[in-house]
């Protein structure tokens, strides 16, 4: 397939909004493709050239390819970024850019889907003092080739801000649709795989090869999540529930084949070099050739530590010893994926917990199985007296769905008032603190969209503040006046006291009293809360707020 081809069915998505008709034109075109072709087209279209579980990363700032841009176009650097600022989309931006310069020169080379790839790779690959500079001279190269269109999305797939509408549902079914087969098994086979290309090509050889994925320790699959609830909704299903701490740490997934150990935070980041205290205690602590799930806290004289103790830990690259010394890290083991040789996400949770049980000895979360409120409860409260966050209610029967956020797992915590908010922008401070943001903007998912809800000023520290300008500054996109928009990376726990409805923001609601409780930066932005989240949540306070008849 030609990258060109590739650009204008973007183009074509892109202006469709019925998903039925999303799902043909893909269906039609993934049905056409060769199977050197598929893997590629199947994870592009998500604008994720590489699978979530490799690791793998392009690491291409806006600033970097600006700089690109500006060589290409033979324009100014600061030209290129005001001509974003007044266009608002990079892609569309640098799509302009490139055809003001087609009349003189270049496209000669025509780029095929395949060259795309191998050039991401490099860049990917591009390390080392020079990796800068190398990840430049890839992109001026495809850039050069680049019609006007190919380079919009280009710069879309680079900035990992590629949003055409389809979804993983989407490309679920048109893969189901082009290869008649089963969506579940699609799904299924994702689970297992993490990763739409391989799920792609395996769809056309058939069920049969869909069936017989299997997981392979050192290729992770995403988490399994929990939803918030009541302890009274989940003892609705009428059977016994297992009832364990929430705790309030990292999560992490730890595979061990043949002695080698890694462990994998919750956005499937490698941070085995990070960690070798809790590696070494896992090691000495597991059988060969298993993959368990669990959370890592930090204690001090007994005493879980808050979260983002663990998270730097995750972080650290350097002084990694002296880092374990000062703090003692415990993993908590709640779930077992895969033993000897079998996968096991398939069994029932408490045949999963018996398994586990049988072959470790310590750091098993403790559990209570029950259907009583009143003891759950006192569960509960035990766990806070503790220092933990809460409980986690979990059905007995539920398989390991990964990824997944059912009705399987649902947490319960005491802080039920706070919305996981996306970073979008930001204002800058007034008086002795002009050269920091002063208020950010926040905002949640709506499909593929984010929507400004609140913007938050209050709760940070001069270490925060000082920390997010830092931070941030290499994500700005555009600046009007005193407000800058980032490329979204960040998501902030915010605090609010009630959900209004209100004209200000685009999405129809605006938080009251928001405020700034914490940085989630295990969070993905694709884990914060939803538009439908919010509705939801206003909906509920409202029956409570009425008159009793
Ligand atoms: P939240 O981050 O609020 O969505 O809550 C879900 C998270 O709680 C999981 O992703 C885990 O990191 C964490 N967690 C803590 N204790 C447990 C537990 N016993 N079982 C499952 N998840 C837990």
């Amino acid at each position: 397939m030609l990258f060109l081809e590739f650009a204008e069915l973007c183009n074509r998505l892109e202006k469709i909004s019925g998903r039925l008709e999303t799902i043909t034109i893909l269906a039609e075109t993934i049905a056409s493709l060769s199977e050197e072709d598929l893997p590629h087209f199947s994870r592009l279209i998500l604008g994720r050239p590489f699978p979530d579980w490799s690791g793998q990363k392009l690491g291409v700032g806006p600033s970097l390819l600006y700089e690109a841009v500006a060589y290409v176009t033979g324009k100014k650097r600061e030209e290129v970024i005001d001509r974003l600022s007044r266009v608002g989309d990079a892609g569309v931006a640098v799509e302009d850019l490139l055809s003001q310069k087609s009349q003189t020169s270049f496209f000669n080379v025509e780029l095929s889907l395949s060259d795309i790839m191998a050039a991401l790779i490099e860049i990917s690959e591009a390390g080392g003092g020079r990796s800068q500079k190398e990840k430049i001279r890839v992109i001026q190269r495809l850039l050069s080739s680049a019609t006007p269109l190919e380079g919009h999305y280009l710069t879309a797939i680079l900035l990992e801000d590629f949003r055409i509408g389809v979804g993983e549902g989407n490309l679920r079914d048109a893969i189901a649709q082009a290869f008649s087969v089963n969506p579940r098994l699609v799904e299924y086979a994702n689970q297992v795989r993490n990763d739409p290309g391989e799920v792609a090509v395996l769809s056309k050889r058939g069920e049969d090869a869909l069936q017989s994925v299997r997981l392979v320790p050192f290729h992770p699959v995403r988490m399994m999540l929990a939803r918030q609830g009541t302890i009274l909704g989940v003892l609705e299903e009428g059977k016994p529930v297992a009832v364990e701490y929430k705790y309030d740490g990292a999560r992490f997934q730890f595979h061990k084949q043949n002695a080698h150990c890694k462990m994998y935070s919750r956005r499937l980041e490698d941070v085995t070099s990070a960690m070798p205290d809790v590696i070494a205690l896992l090691d000495a602590a597991l059988p060969d050739d298993v993959i368990v799930d669990g959370e890592v806290i930090a204690v001090s004289d007994g005493h879980p530590l808050p979260f983002q103790t663990v998270l730097r830990r995750f972080r650290r690259k350097h002084n990694v010893a002296q880092a374990a010394d000062a703090i003692s890290m415990v993993p908590n083991l709640f779930d077992i994926l895969y033993y000897d040789g079998e996968m096991l996400i398939g069994l029932p949770f408490y045949k999963r917990r018996e398994m586990l049980c049988k072959i470790v000895h310590t750091y098993v979360t403790p559990q209570l199985v029950s259907d009583n409120e009143e003891e759950i409860e006192a569960y509960y409260h035990a766990a806070l007296d503790a220092g933990h966050e809460g409980v986690m209610l979990k059905l007995q029967d539920s398989r390991y769905t990964p990824g997944v956020r059912g009705k399987d797992w649902v947490k319960i915590k005491p802080e039920a008032d706070t919305l996981d908010l996306v970073v979008t922008g930001a204002e800058w401070g007034e008086g002795k603190r002009a050269h920091l943001f002063g208020s950010f903007l926040l905002s949640v998912r709506s499909g593929e969209k984010l929507v400004p809800i609140s913007r938050v000023a209050t709760g940070f520290s001069d270490e925060q503040l000082a920390w997010l300008h830092d931070t941030l500054q290499g994500d700005i996109q555009i600046e009007k006046g005193k407000m800058v928009y980032f490329e979204p990376r960040l998501v902030f726990e915010i605090g609010y006291s009630e959900i209004q409805k209100s004209p200000n923001y685009e999405g129809g609601y605006a938080l009251r009293f928001p405020r700034f409780i914490e940085f989630r930066e295990d969070k993905d932005i694709k884990e914060a809360n939803t538009a439908e989240d919010i509705e939801e949540r206003y909906e509920q306070t409202r029956q409570l707020k009425k008159p009793a008849l």
